[in-house]
């Protein structure tokens, strides 16, 4: 009988009835009209959806009403907190690196009123947006010159398209990444109107191959950071300071694509060993680009750094305009950048402080947690403490593993993927990870003002 769900389908209530069913509702007090409206058609929508699958359809106005007091419920507004206890730190999806309370206050601060964005006020004439974070940008990098636009495929777009348009651009094999999101190297050349001369093969490249390939049209030299990806064993690379040798003797700029770029040695904190960002510099290189927020833990932005002449081309180019960044972004940028002027970003800046937690601290807030659940709800979820690793997140350090403890939950009758499912959709949302039939909820990103909240989620549950 395939017409019957089809034909059920007429006695749904209509969109009016389900808003006069909810419209009184304490709860809903002060919620647009639009809004109830666009709510019930969506509820309605999805029966449809549903019975149109094979699931007989739920006609009852009283539970569709229910749906829509639940739906709305969660609040008005789409975009709003999520407690991640993945453990990835620089988790892309929810939103990759924490503002620093520094970043906040002058994001607060900037976006209450009105500011000097744009104008030189010692000179009285218009003044240029970047002037805020260029300094912080030359002394912290020993750039020369700097530029930030929207994010880090941004910044590379921008390069290419000012320096290589028509012209070719020299690349290792190895090195022509995808980093996911759609940003794959090949791809942004082609939009930036460069042509791609690849050269070596995937596990190893040597600086024959670029010299070799260098002609009278070879605009640029460009290094890529592998990011997400390493390749292990039989492997070589051109270490960058070859690259730039070579690039001098031929007369070809080189550009490093440094992807995260830190400005701090991991190192310090017993993580391996990434370039940062004034080492490049340093090791001669004519352009840099990184983002604001993988490990350097600021807003989203994609920064250049490197040689005057080089930079004047980025900056006078149309494009940027169109990839220019706003002053909410370039007040919390000046702030992160602030911090690692003054030191004070290893304990300020939330990616770095994340990143270097001991085991000891992050199991202490694991046990905290555990300790906010009574007996039978611990029992009830199959709670216990157990020690996993994190991972760095947003294409940054892929193989290292960062010890860590986390609440591991679930039962037979209370199963992982049944408890991520609700806790997903919990107020506030909580992401864990499943590993082995556990969902586990990784402390080393869940912060100490949250415990109560998750403890209180998890009691509801
Ligand atoms: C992450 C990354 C990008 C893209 O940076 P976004 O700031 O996310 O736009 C580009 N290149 C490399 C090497 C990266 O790792």
């Amino acid at each position: 009988m395939k017409a019957e769900p089809r034909e059920r389908l007429r006695e749904l209530p209509a969109v009016d009835q389900l808003v006069r069913a909810v419209e009184h509702r304490a709860e809903l007090h002060g919620i647009p009209r639009a809004r109830l409206t666009a709510c019930a058609r969506e509820v309605l929508d999805a029966e449809r959806r549903r019975a149109l699958a094979g699931t007989p359809a739920e006609l009852d106005a009283a539970v569709l009403a229910a749906r829509v007091v639940e739906a709305l419920a969660r609040g008005v507004f789409s975009l709003g907190p999520v407690i991640n206890a993945t453990g990835v730190v620089l988790h892309t999806a929810l939103g990759r690196a924490v503002l620093s309370p520094l970043a906040l206050e002058r994001l607060a601060h900037v976006g209450q009123g009105y500011a000097n964005l744009e104008i030189d006020l010692a000179e009285k004439k218009r003044g240029s947006r970047y002037s805020h974070v260029e300094g912080l940008l030359r002394r912290l990098t020993g750039a020369e010159d700097a530029l930030v636009v929207n994010n880090n495929a941004a910044a590379v777009l921008l390069a290419l398209e000012s320096l290589a348009r028509g012209r070719e651009v020299i690349v290792s094999r190895g090195e022509l990444i995808e980093i996911g999101g759609e940003f794959r190297i090949p791809d942004i050349m082609l939009r930036g109107g460069a042509v791609l001369r690849e050269v070596g093969t995937t596990n190893r490249t040597h600086l024959a191959d670029y010299a070799d390939a260098i002609g009278p049209d070879t605009a640029l030299l460009l290094k890529v950071h592998p990011s997400n990806y390493r390749v292990v064993g039989f492997a070589a690379d051109v270490p960058t300071r070859d690259l730039v040798e070579l690039g001098r003797e031929r007369n070809v700029p080189v550009m490093e694509d440094l992807g995260s770029g830190s400005l701090v040695d991991l190192r310090a904190v017993g993580l391996p060993w990434e370039p940062t960002v004034q080492e490049v510099v340093a090791s001669g290189v004519d352009l840099v680009s990184f983002s604001g927020d993988k490990l350097l833990g600021g807003p989203q932005a994609g920064l250049l750094v490197g040689r005057r002449p080089l930079v004047a081309r980025l900056k006078k180019n149309p494009l940027n305009r169109a990839l220019r960044i706003d002053k909410l972004t370039i007040a919390a940028l000046e702030a992160t950048l602030y911090a690692y002027e003054a030191g004070t970003a290893w304990e300020t800046v939330p990616t770095l402080r994340m990143l270097t937690e001991p085991l000891a601290s992050i199991r202490q807030r694991a046990d905290s947690l555990l300790a906010l659940l009574s007996p039978t709800q611990a029992e009830r979820l199959g709670a216990a403490i157990q020690e996993d690793q994190s991972q760095v997140g947003g294409g940054a350090l892929p193989t290292v593993e960062l010890p860590t403890a986390a609440l591991a939950l679930g039962t037979a009758t209370l199963p992982a993927s049944i408890l991520d499912d609700r806790l997903r959709r919990a107020a506030p949302p909580v992401m864990g990870r499943i590993k082995d039939d556990r969902l586990l909820l990784d402390c080393r990103t869940i912060f100490p003002d949250q415990l109560r909240e998750l403890a209180r989620v998890l009691t509801q549950l």
